[in-house]
């Protein structure tokens, strides 16, 4: 039985995803006195809820922690009314012939005038023999969330992007010894962060390799690279292998329901709208270069800028019988955000 369903939860705005881009749609939307949701499969805060120190963000000279950037999002978000729902999975977004969307999840149904779908990317698997068997036994995607179980300890970080060093450099703070493995010769990550790699003494850059397979017994004891351009085969004695070769967004489930392109972003104009009418996206998921803080807040503005006029024009149309109900609840719902009252589901 859901625990809400569609009589019950009607929203001006359901945002999927409380990451950067989700968060940040969520303050603007309830800001702008739209009844927010926002639906997060996990906790709130996104990938950069797990990232150590973000120092490339505006306003913050001396970095500042990924954790409590991402739980000050949330907490805007929850200061302008916007309810953020955690451990509530979204499975399925319709639309009926009226143009009334539906956002599913595994707990219910919500019923929104318009939709933000902030889903992000998640990392990719690299298929390594041995990958999925020492998951949590040494294989991780996490150095914020395991590196301190690796005090002392040698481990090896497979990338070569901002991701993999950077993450790389966060383990040298525990790990004895780091090996950055990449299969090129040259790093693709950001100069500042190749420069402070190659000058820390934990580092070892392993060039040229890509991994062949993750060994061990009970745990990963060794991984095993090959270099590409000799053949030569080496097996570097390990504790722990961290895996940063890039992700792959959270869009399965929108296949055939909005445009995306062939790698699954979603595909968005510049103003942040999908190919369906009342649905927009915004933040790692959609197409476009950069995936960083700064642009999924930019876009996420956007998104609930351009939702809340999306709003704004559907109240304008005529409306018939069923829609008349719904700008009542509508209209009671923004004197009700006005007032400073809940937006919770009836
Ligand atoms: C290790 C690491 C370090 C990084 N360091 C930096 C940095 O220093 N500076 C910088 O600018 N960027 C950094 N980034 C990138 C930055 O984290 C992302 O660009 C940013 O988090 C994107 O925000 P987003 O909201 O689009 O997506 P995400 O942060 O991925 O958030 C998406 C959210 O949607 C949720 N979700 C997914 N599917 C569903 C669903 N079906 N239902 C409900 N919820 C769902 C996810 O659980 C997640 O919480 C880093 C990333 C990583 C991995």
């Amino acid at each position: 039985m859901p625990e809400h369903d569609q009589d019950a939860a009607l929203f001006d705005l359901v945002i999927v995803g409380a990451g950067p881009a989700g968060l940040t749609a969520g303050i603007y939307a309830s800001r702008g006195r739209l009844k927010t949701v926002v639906l997060e499969r996990n906790m709130a805060g996104g990938q950069i809820a797990l990232t150590d120190l973000v120092e490339n963000y505006p306003g913050f000279p001396e970095g500042v922690s990924g954790f409590d950037l991402s739980q000050k999002m949330k907490a805007q978000a929850e200061e302008f009314g916007a309810e953020v729902r955690e451990i509530e999975g979204v499975t399925a977004l319709a639309q009926d012939a009226e143009g009334r969307l539906a956002v599913t999840t595994d707990r219910g149904t919500f019923r929104a005038r318009s939709v933000i779908l902030a889903p992000g990317v998640e990392p990719r698997r690299s298929g390594v023999p041995g990958e999925a068997e020492f998951i949590g036994r040494g294989v991780s995607w996490c150095a914020t969330c395991d590196g301190a179980l690796y005090r002392g300890r040698t481990v090896a970080v497979i990338g070569g992007g901002d991701s993999a060093v950077e993450e790389g450099m966060f383990l040298t703070k525990f790990a004895d010894k780091v090996y950055l493995v990449h299969r090129r010769d040259e790093l693709r990550a950001a100069h500042i962060a190749q420069e402070r790699c190659f000058d820390n003494a934990k580092m070892e850059l392993v060039w040229d390799s890509v991994p062949r397979r993750i060994a061990g017994k009970d745990m990963v004891e060794a991984l095993e690279v090959e270099n590409v351009k000799t053949g030569e085969q080496r097996s570097l004695p390990v504790n722990g292998v961290f895996i940063y070769i890039g992700q792959d967004p959270n869009t399965a489930w929108l296949d055939g329901v909005v445009d995306l392109d062939e790698h699954g972003y979603i595909l968005t104009d510049g103003l942040q709208r999908t190919s369906v009418p009342g649905v927009f996206a915004c933040g790692d998921a959609t197409a476009g270069p950069l995936k960083q803080i700064a642009r999924a807040v930019g876009d996420g503005a956007l998104a609930a800028v351009q939702a809340e006029k999306y709003i704004d024009a559907l109240e304008c149309a005529l409306p018939d019988a069923d829609s008349a109900v719904q700008d009542a609840e509508h209209a009671a719902s923004r004197t009700e955000r006005a007032a400073g009252g809940s937006a919770a589901p009836a």
